[in-house]
């Protein structure tokens, strides 16, 4: 089935936030947005669940009820080659299946990333900054230090650079931070839920940028992110 270039950004960013930068085949898991992929494009295509048409894979599973091919229950975001064997196989993978996938995605990442719930605090905290560590090390070597010229040449090479890593690393890795503080969730103070939701609107408004191409408003990293759990 054909990638539809009409899909809504909205529908776009949540398939992005949910997918974590990972197939969503729960066998691939492959990133999405290779790091030794010296462009800057990533390698996810939205594949449609049931297609446009009355021809395409799983055309025959079509609901009953009002559909909208186009909408986000019915995308799922996988890799080149996972695309291409659910549409050469569709016998073998039907609607329900890839519902399932996507239903289950982000609780097989977690644990293919060996996410769990802790016992204390102070192992949640652990976890969060190994990601957030790397995250730090990579901006101190690759955020535009001149961040006025970055706006007024984003097709520079440091926009270019800096929007790679932001795709094939910290995203991933906010993703994963995320995933381990809603794990841990038990262990956050009231003060830090505030934090955490603040943290995830950041990463909103980063992915928006970097992966939607779509100039919103992000709003500043929260800088008491960086003593959760401490
Ligand atoms: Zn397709
Ligand atoms: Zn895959």
């Amino acid at each position: 089935m054909s990638v539809r270039r009409s899909i809504p950004s909205n529908t776009k960013l949540r398939l992005f936030s949910e997918s974590g930068g990972h197939c969503q085949h729960p066998r691939c898991l492959k990133p999405l947005f290779p790091v030794d992929m010296g462009g800057d494009r990533h390698i996810a295509e939205m594949a449609h669940v049931i297609p446009h048409g009355e021809t395409g894979p799983r055309h025959e599973q079509r609901p009953s009820e009002e559909f909208e091919a186009d909408s986000f229950e019915n995308l799922i975001l996988l890799c080149p080659t996972c695309h291409t064997i659910i549409d050469k196989a569709p016998d073998s993978y039907p609607r329900s299946m890839l519902l399932d996938w996507k239903r289950n995605h982000l609780i097989t990442l977690v644990h293919s990333q060996g996410i769990i719930c802790y016992e204390e605090r102070k192992q949640a905290r652990y976890a969060v900054i190994a990601a957030m560590g790397e995250n730090k090390a990579i901006w101190k070597e690759f955020a535009p230090c001149d961040g006025a010229n970055f706006e007024f040449d984003p097709e520079s090479e440091t926009a270019n650079a800096w929007s790679q890593r932001m795709r094939s690393v910290i995203l991933p890795n906010h993703y994963r931070i995320q995933a381990i503080i809603s794990k841990n969730q038990c262990h956050l103070t009231v003060e830090e839920q505030e934090i955490f939701a603040q943290y995830q609107e950041h990463v909103r408004g980063l992915t928006e940028r970097h992966v939607c191409c779509v100039s919103g408003i992000a709003i500043r990293y929260p800088q008491d992110m960086d003593g959760i759990f401490a």
